[in-house]
Formats: C-alpha cells, sequence, structure tokens
C-alpha cells in the first residue's frame, strides 16, 4: 500500500547541543572534482535507471575569527589524479569510477580566492579516500593534518616504504598529524565528538564505518544554528531522505530547485514509484549503504548505523546538513569566495534543497539527469596510462 494523504512528522530525538555564543563563518569550496561512479558501489538496492550516480565534491574553509584560526575540511581530488600512488591510480581504474574531471586544486581555489595558504592552521581529512585528501604537498608544512584514528596505525608510512599506502611518503614529510582519540565523554546526537577549538563552535564528530577513522565535523554558524559536514557518511541525499521526521510531502515544495523537465506542480508519486520500500516510501530513504562487495565501503553494516544516525541531524531544524557530493547544494548555495553558509537557516536553505535529490531519481525506469561526466580526464582528454 502507498502511503497517500499527508503525513504528520514525528518529533526529532534530541541531539544535545552543548550551547556555546562562538561560531565559526563556514565556506562551501565546490572542488571542482566531478564524478560519475556506478551507483551499486556507494549505494543500494540498485533502482533502475539509476545506475550511475553523480558526484560533485565539495571542502570546507572553516574560520574561527576569535581565536585567529582556520582549517579546512577535506580537499576533493588532486588535479593530477593520474600522479596519486599507484595502487590509488588502479583502484579508479579498477572499480568502474565511469567519470572523472578535475579543474583545480582546493590549494589554487583558495588563492584565487585571496586565502594566503600560510594562514591555514590544518586541514581536516574526512577519510583517506583519493576525492578527499587532495595534494597535501601544495601547502606549507607548517599546515596540520587532522584524522580520526586509527589513520596512522593503517596509512602510514606513505609509499613507496610503506607499499600498499595510499599516501605518498612526502605528503607526511616535516608535517605534523593530530590523530583524534574519541571517547563517551562528549555525545552529540548519537556521535562521539570532540570539541575542535575547545569552545563549542566547531566539533569533530566520529562517524565509523565508510573508511577506518571516518570523521565527520558540525560547525556552529549561529548560537543555536549548526552545518553537519558529511564528508562520505554516506554519498547522496536519497539514502538519508525521506525519513519519518521529514516525510516526503504529496506535492515537491515549490522552493526546491527542480529540473525543467519535471511538472509544475510536482506530485512525489513520480518518485516514490521507484522505492523499493512501497509501504513506507514517504518516510524511509530510498537507498541504504551499499553491501557490494566492491563497494568503497569498509564496513558497509556499520557505516549503515551513521547514517541512521545522521537521519537524527537532518530531522532537526536547527542544523544543515551538507555531505561532500550532494548534488542539490550546487543549484542553490553560494560557493567561496562568494559568501558563506552561516546564514543558511535565513536563507531557507535547508528547505530549499532539501529534496533537490529527486531531480536525479529515474522516472519510469528512465535516469532523471546524464551522467556528470563521461570518462576518465587528464587535462580534459581521455586518459590512456
Ligand atoms: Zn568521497
Amino acid at each position: 500500500m502507498a502511503q497517500n494523504g499527508e503525513i504528520k512528522p514525528v518529533k526529532a530525538p534530541s541531539l544535545n547541543l552543548p550551547a556555546s555564543s562562538n561560531t565559526c563563518e563556514v565556506s562551501l569550496i565546490n572542488t571542482t572534482c566531478d564524478m560519475t561512479l556506478p551507483t551499486i558501489s556507494l549505494i543500494g538496492p540498485t533502482i533502475k535507471g539509476h545506475e550511475d550516480l553523480n558526484l560533485p565534491t565539495y571542502a570546507f574553509y572553516v574560520q574561527n575569527k576569535r581565536l585567529n584560526k582556520r582549517v579546512l575540511f577535506d580537499l576533493g581530488t588532486r588535479k593530477d589524479w593520474w600522479n596519486l600512488p599507484p595502487g590509488v591510480v588502479s583502484a579508479i581504474l579498477s572499480k568502474g569510477v565511469s567519470g572523472l574531471r578535475i579543474e583545480k586544486d582546493v590549494s589554487d581555489i583558495l588563492k584565487e580566492g585571496g586565502v594566503d595558504l600560510n594562514t591555514i592552521d590544518a586541514v581536516v581529512w574526512s577519510h583517506f579516500h583519493w576525492d578527499h585528501i587532495g595534494n597535501i604537498q601544495l601547502f606549507p608544512k607548517s599546515v596540520d593534518i587532522v584524522v580520526g584514528s586509527p589513520f596512522k596505525k593503517s596509512f602510514l608510512p606513505g609509499y613507496p616504504t610503506g607499499k600498499d599506502s595510499p599516501f605518498w611518503e612526502a605528503d607526511f614529510e616535516g608535517r605534523n598529524i593530530q590523530e583524534i582519540e574519541f571517547d563517551d565523554s562528549l555525545k552529540i546526537g548519537k556521535f562521539r565528538a570532540h570539541d575542535y577549538f575547545g569552545d563549542g563552535s566547531f566539533y569533530l564528530l566520529d562517524v565509523p564505518g565508510h573508511a577506518p577513522g571516518h570523521i565527520s565535523a558540525l560547525v556552529r554558524t549561529t548560537p543555536d544554528t549548526f552545518v553537519f559536514l558529511g564528508g562520505d557518511v554516506c554519498h547522496y541525499p536519497g539514502a538519508y531522505r525521506p525519513s519519518e521526521y521529514i516525510p516526503m510531502p504529496e506535492t515537491i515544495p515549490t522552493e526546491t530547485k527542480l529540473d525543467k523537465r519535471l511538472p509544475m506542480p510536482c506530485p512525489c508519486s513520480l518518485f516514490t514509484a521507484c522505492h523499493p520500500d512501497q509501504e513506507h516510501s514517504r518516510t524511509t530513504p530510498f537507498y541504504r549503504v551499499s553491501t557490494d562487495p566492491d563497494s568503497w565501503y569498509t564496513d558497509a553494516v556499520e557505516a549503515q548505523k551513521s547514517v541512521d544516525k545522521l537521519i537524527e541531524f537532518d530531522g532537526d531544524e536547527n542544523v544543515f546538513v551538507a555531505i561532500g557530493h550532494d548534488p542539490s547544494l550546487q543549484d542553490v548555495c553560494d560557493f567561496f569566495p562568494k559568501g558563506t553558509l552561516n546564514d543558511w537557516k535565513q536563507k531557507g536553505w535547508k528547505s530549499s534543497t532539501h529534496w533537490g535529490f529527486v531531480n536525479e531519481l529515474p522516472i519510469d525506469g528512465k535516469p532523471g539527469r546524464p551522467p556528470l561526466v563521461v570518462g576518465l580526464l587528464k587535462d580534459g582528454k581521455p586518459y590512456s596510462g
């Protein structure tokens, strides 16, 4: 039985957000790394007509102006991806990445936006994957690397001494690595948390499953509003939406940026028709973390638990969720160097981005949007080794 009529939302549980009046300014960076991957390598079960997953890639520039500290959260992919350590390049080639194009390194995007790289204190890596670590060698040695445990044990020393390491040995030479050890003394929602600046403005969260030591972050954008920097907690908003906290309305809200091919008003039944759970198609996500043996997930069971915890944040009206690869942010938000995410609530970006992911969903088995990128590109031309 399909769900009909408007559905009353269940109240999301309290996240137990600690009080503070200290905030950070957070800017959303389009890293210019666009990818198309087989959907099944990240989420499942497969929905006919959505075999390709489109993934723009974001980084975040976080400034604590009171303490005069600046950090980055993730770096996208290095522009010359073919110069990643050989094991990483062969994984890109063998795991079915069907489209990859990078126009700029994040270090260049920052410089063009007027940021002196010497003023950056640290780069937080959500995890070790190539589409998040950028090219750290383009940053001064004074820039620390911040990671979740067990990063060092898993990936150091870098290649070639560590023959399976996804990093170059030179990435770490002369550079301080801060590995965060989480404990149970602070929890936000159901995630273990670490108050990075010690003033309540920026928390790192222990978000296990996708990769060893995977972390997300929570930035306080006003005393009572936050942006959740998800990294790869999951890869598509349809893996945490809809939920019982924000059921899918019968008609997609008009503030949603819908593609021109879609009717206005746009009934949600166009999309829920492809939902694998017809009985709960408006209150459970379309997808779960992929359990495919070739997926990019280290521990799919643990990763799904992390996504379930994320759903509580997404259901809170004071939290704007920004995962590392959400295409709908591109249609709505301001990107570095223009503006910040801080006034997201005032600008209504939570509601205007919330259902944007339906643009990617198939209708009657036909793809929503074409692939973002076709082929692995090197300097704009097909990569040939
Ligand atoms: Zn990623």
